[in-house]
């Protein structure tokens, strides 16, 4: 593996690109576009592989652009990132490490945590060593986040947490994870709460994959029975993991919205990121003179390029300050209505070809019904479109804030589920 100089910061973004393409084209596996090597985040190996990708970077000086020196990055502007992006095209990233282990938790590391927290973690991900994980969601509910009911009771000096998380987006393949949990129940929801970043191979923690209706088996539920900590795992302060969770949602919408520069690389990570290709659909299915397969496709295709304008409109609107950092949202629910148009579009297309092998040159057509199976996933991940709506509305459009039963009452006062 070639070294380059380490880059300073009176390096030229220009001078940065190409020393960068120099050391790509030595360094890193090109990809094969008729074969692209799509990672299966179910699987271990994608992971592995990932990591071995992020060392070579490591190595090379090119790792962690965005991510401050002192924690093992480069301490670069958003510009580096974007050249350097444009240049990987054609080689193979770890894409798969940026959501999220790099945009997520280590952004949010990085604004919320302590020293040691930001000179381990981070640095131990932007060398390829460890990935990291969200663990929020519980199974009595995702979307009010603030009601979580996992808790960590002090115990000495020592935090013990039980209770359970789910949808854990590869927490198989995670190192650590950031929890949130209840420490004070006697205050209101948004009061009594903690972030700790929890090692995952700690005993005390259950781990169980997922099995979804796709077949795929990337999310996980832990279940945490006594697990204890210490006060070096806390994130922020203690009852204020609301200001830590808040600072992580930032950062996801922004993630899921593509406007991180905290990611790198560029490109689908696997197949079902790639837009359907509705017209090569509508050839394959006989279709090239029907004007409503025509208008369908015309539609989808519309979409996306409103959405690819959308997002450079946002962005350079929370950039110049003309938009708040939370119109991120918008981009969120834009780009999960487009996903949802689009596989319904190419199903529409596919027909019956999309759920049944009709042999023929439109024999591999199942995969969109599989695909379709999981359609709604954007407008899950990251909060649900509902919420994002509420965003939009809320913190956006200036409308009032939805009414709350369980505001300024004492958690242990708020009514649960049955009771
Ligand atoms: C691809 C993907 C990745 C994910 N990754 C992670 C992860 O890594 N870590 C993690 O912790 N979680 C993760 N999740 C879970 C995700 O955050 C939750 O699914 C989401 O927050 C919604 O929670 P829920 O599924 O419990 O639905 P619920 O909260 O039970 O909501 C059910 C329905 O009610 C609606 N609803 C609820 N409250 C309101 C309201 N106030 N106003 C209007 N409508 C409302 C919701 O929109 C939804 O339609 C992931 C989910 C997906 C799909």
């Amino acid at each position: 593996m070639t070294e380059t100089a380490i880059s300073t910061a009176t390096e030229s973004v220009a001078d940065f690109a190409a020393r960068a393409r120099a050391w790509l084209a030595e360094n890193m596996p090109t990809i094969d576009p008729d074969h692209p090597p799509f990672s299966v985040r179910a699987e271990q190996a994608s992971w592995d592989h990932a990591k071995d990708l992020q060392k070579r970077l490591y190595a090379g000086g090119f790792a962690g652009i965005c991510f401050p020196r002192e924690y093992g990055g480069l301490g670069l502007d958003h510009a580096y990132q974007k050249a350097f992006d444009a240049e990987c095209r054609g080689y193979e990233m770890p894409l798969i490490l940026n959501v999220p282990t790099f945009t997520i938790c280590a952004a949010t590391i990085l604004d919320m945590g302590t020293e040691a927290q930001k000179r381990e973690r981070i640095s131990a991900a932007i060398r390829g060593d460890e990935i990291l994980c969200q663990l929020l969601s519980e199974p009595s509910g995702g979307s009010d986040l603030a009601g979580v009911i996992t808790r960590a009771d002090r115990r000495g000096d020592t935090w013990v947490v039980n209770g359970a998380k789910t949808w854990s987006t590869s927490a198989f393949a995670a190192d650590y994870g950031l929890m949130l949990a209840r420490t004070d129940w006697t205050v209101p929801k948004h009061e009594g709460l903690t972030m700790f970043l929890v090692p995952l191979n700690s005993p005390g923690i259950t781990m169980r994959r997922i099995k979804e209706v796709n077949g795929n088996e990337e999310f996980c539920e832990e279940f945490f029975d006594g697990l204890e900590l210490s006060d070096d795992a806390v994130v922020g302060e203690v009852n204020k993991g609301w200001e830590v969770a808040s600072r992580q949602l930032f950062h996801e919408r922004r993630a899921v919205g593509g406007g991180s520069e905290f990611a790198s690389g560029i490109g689908a990570e696997n197949a079902s990121e790639m837009p359907p290709d509705h017209i090569g659909l509508i050839e394959r299915t006989g279709q090239s003179d029907d004007p409503a397969a025509q208008e369908r496709a015309g539609r989808a295709l519309v979409r996306r390029i409103v959405k690819e304008q959308l997002i450079n409109h946002v962005g350079q609107g929370i950039g110049n300050g003309s938009l708040p950092p939370n119109a991120g949202t918008l981009i969120r629910l834009f780009h999960a209505e487009t996903t949802e148009l689009e596989v319904d579009t190419a199903l529409a297309i596919a027909g019956t070809a999309g759920v049944i092998d009709e042999g023929g040159d439109s024999s591999d057509l199942a995969d969109i019904g599989v695909r379709y199976l999981s359609r709604q996933t954007g407008s899950l991940g990251g909060g649900s479109s509902e919420m994002a709506r509420n965003v939009i509305a809320e913190r956006i459009l200036g409308f009032p804030r939805e009414p709350a039963a369980d505001k300024g009452v004492p958690f242990n006062q708020v009514k649960r589920g049955r009771t």
